[in-house]
């Protein structure tokens, strides 16, 4: 589980995120939706730990990841991420994608990292391209070997930054796919998405962001076909 307190991120005098509470219960879907600059990548970046919060808590399984003193790696190998641009090694092939992490941060040997690699590689159906180097594989497959990836680290949860929206739409869907088995295998997820498709069936939760400010959060269903705020229902009647 996930416990976002009062959580501020500025970049000089810009205040980006401007007081961000909200829990992630263990196996729980929340979907971010909102406009261009509203702060959802720097908010999953600050989950993560890619980006310092400026103030505020988050605790992942209790533990406080904005603490100094906690090891960057491990939060990272505890909270996986997947992006937009799906940034896998161009000269590794997929294999060595994903073993390279486990082994430099898990500390694993080469013939477990294989191993783990070979059964999340299987899980999202690219069992047979373990060999293939990204730039010979489509950006659907790119995205799930990225999704793979991030799974042979054990996480406790998953956050994902607008997956689909780099790939061509008949490539949507076998991502979509794999996200939404793996939330049936009780994953944690928090899922940036323009999917609203997804957004309603797959997610427990659906929080609308406007302004560095979480607006509304609900029901997915509730905040998809009830509003109850103006900028809410203004993005909705723009992208639905
Ligand atoms: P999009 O839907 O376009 O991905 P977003 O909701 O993910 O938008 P962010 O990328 O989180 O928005 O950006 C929020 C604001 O923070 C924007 O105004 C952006 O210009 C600013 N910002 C993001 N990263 C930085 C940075 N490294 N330095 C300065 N400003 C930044
Ligand atoms: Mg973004």
């Amino acid at each position: 589980a996930i416990d976002v307190r009062q959580l501020h991120k500025s970049y000089g005098d810009h205040e980006v995120l401007k007081g961000i509470d909200f829990s992630v219960e263990k196996g729980q879907v929340v979907c971010v939706i909102g406009p261009s600059g509203s702060g959802k990548s720097t908010l999953l970046r600050c989950v993560n730990r890619l980006e310092e919060p400026s103030s505020g808590q988050i605790l992942v399984e209790g533990i406080d990841i904005t603490d100094p003193d906690t090891e960057l790696d491990k939060v990272r190998s505890r909270v996986g991420m997947v992006f937009q641009q799906f940034n896998l090694f161009p000269h590794m092939t997929v294999l060595r994608n994903l073993t390279i992490a486990q082994q430099r941060v898990k500390k694993r040997g080469r013939a477990e990292a294989e191993k783990i690699a070979r059964e999340n590689l299987a899980k999202v159906g690219l069992a047979d391209k373990e060999g293939a180097y990204p730039g010979h594989l489509s950006g659907g497959q790119q995205q799930r070997v990225a999704i793979a990836r991030a799974l042979s680290m054990d996480p406790d949860m998953m956050l994902f930054d607008e997956p689909t929206s780099a790939l061509d739409p008949e490539l949507v869907g076998d991502v979509l796919d794999v996200m939404r088995k793996l939330a049936e295998s009780g994953m944690t997820m928090m899922v940036v998405t323009h999917e609203m498709g997804f957004a309603r069936e797959v997610g427990d939760k659906l929080v609308f962001m406007d302004g560095g400010v979480i607006v509304e959060e609900g029901s997915p269903v509730e905040v998809l076909t009830n509003p109850q705020h103006r900028r809410t229902q203004s993005f909705l009647s723009k992208v639905l």
